[in-house]
């Protein structure tokens, strides 16, 4: 039987290690050095870490570096960097489908990345273009890091951040993304420290179980509240009916953090559906057993059916004074990427779906 090449940018260093000595018969002592040409210059190279013909071919016959093909590259001036750009890539799969991630200038050369965990999403939440997808399916390990790899080594950008905000709800795709934090996190390639890193949840406390296994109390968690009002939660996001606020309090009240730790709680401002006095005591009550959070208020970005519109300014300030009066740290995030589809709740393609079910009808046709 012929075992597929394993993509080395869903492996940690060890695991690469380990994996060759099993399947190769020499050459395993060149496992690191090929790591970081992989992880850090997206290089595969065997043959340039003094190994033989036949050593290089049979690095080759059992792993490979595979990244996602650019697909499209839209950008937009960014306002508060001149000649810094947002940049949304939207990725090619294996399989025909797409995934994308966000680069968001944070300064001179400085980028966080904001990838995506899975193709689609089955949240569904009302205000969200890739909960208007529904799921296709999750993203591997590989497929994960490619994204970081793909922007750093392939683009040049200098990522300093990664944040778990694209496409898909990162904890309901929890064995793949623990790889990935670990591969990510690997000292002898990427060597992102846990601060350095954000997963976002909507609030799947099997999910958040899941993570606190893992023990990184650095690593930072947001999570996405959008409302404080159970009826109106529910009504803007579904998961909130089978974990309500309660349960989703618990689930970050008992969520093992380091000393000092402060949650982001990501509130998406809607005008006419979250934005009155009652939503923002509603937000102070929830945040209040927490320990430390901070609140940032993200102005709606219409996406292709927009749910409502875009907040005005005198609405924000209001949101955030209401809140501030009520003893809650807050943060106004700036919106980027609005122009090109790349601001928060604008990822993913509808017309993906659609395009996926044709092509499995048109296969049954000519079968
Ligand atoms: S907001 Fe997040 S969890 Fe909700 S549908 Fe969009 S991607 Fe999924």
């Amino acid at each position: 039987m012929v075992t597929a090449a394993s993509n080395i940018v869903g492996l940690t260093s060890d695991q690469l290690a380990t994996e060759a000595r099993r399947r190769l018969e020499r050459g395993a002592e060149a496992a690191d050095a090929i790591y970081a040409d992989a992880l850090l210059e997206a290089r595969y190279a065997p043959e340039d870490h003094g190994l033989g013909d036949l050593s290089s071919s049979a690095w080759r016959r059992a792993f490979e570096v595979r990244l996602p093909a650019i697909k499209t590259r839209v950008e937009e001036e960014h306002p508060a960097y001149p000649g810094s750009r947002t940049t949304k890539l939207v990725l090619a799969t294996h399989d025909g489908l797409e995934m994308e991630s966000v680069l968001i200038p944070m300064g001179p050369d400085k980028h966080t990345l904001c990838v995506s965990s899975q193709i689609g999403c089955k949240r569904a939440c009302r205000f969200c273009e890739t909960g208007r997808m529904g799921f296709l399916r999750d993203l591997s390990a590989a497929e994960i890091v490619g994204q970081v790899v793909l922007a750093r080594s392939v683009i040049g950008a200098s990522v300093t951040n990664i944040v778990f905000m694209g496409m898909g709800e990162a904890l309901d795709n929890a064995d793949a993304v623990l790889q990935a934090l670990k591969v990510l996190n690997d000292k002898k390639g990427l060597s992102y420290s846990q601060q350095k890193i954000t997963v976002c949840t909507v609030g799947n406390p099997e999910g958040l179980a899941r993570l606190a296994e893992l023990g990184w109390r650095r690593l930072n968690l947001s999570v996405s509240l959008n409302s404080a009002i159970d009826e109106r939660r529910s009504a803007l996001m579904p998961i909130n009916r089978t974990f309500p606020l309660p349960v989703l309090q618990e689930a970050l009240v008992t969520h093992p953090r380091r000393k000092g730790f402060v949650y982001a709680v990501n509130y998406c401002l809607m005008p006419g559906l979250n934005d009155g006095p009652d939503d923002a005591q509603a937000v102070a009550a929830f945040v209040a057993p927490l320990g430390r959070a901070l609140v940032n208020v993200i102005p709606y970005n219409p996406g292709s059916q927009p749910l409502t519109r875009a907040p005005t300014e005198e609405e924000i300030d209001r949101f955030l004074a209401w809140l501030v009066e009520a003893g809650v740290a807050v943060r106004r995030r700036t919106t980027k990427g609005r122009s090109v589809m790349a601001a928060c709740g604008q990822l993913g393609n509808v017309d993906l779906r659609r395009a996926r079910r044709d092509a499995r009808r048109e296969a049954v046709d000519d079968a």
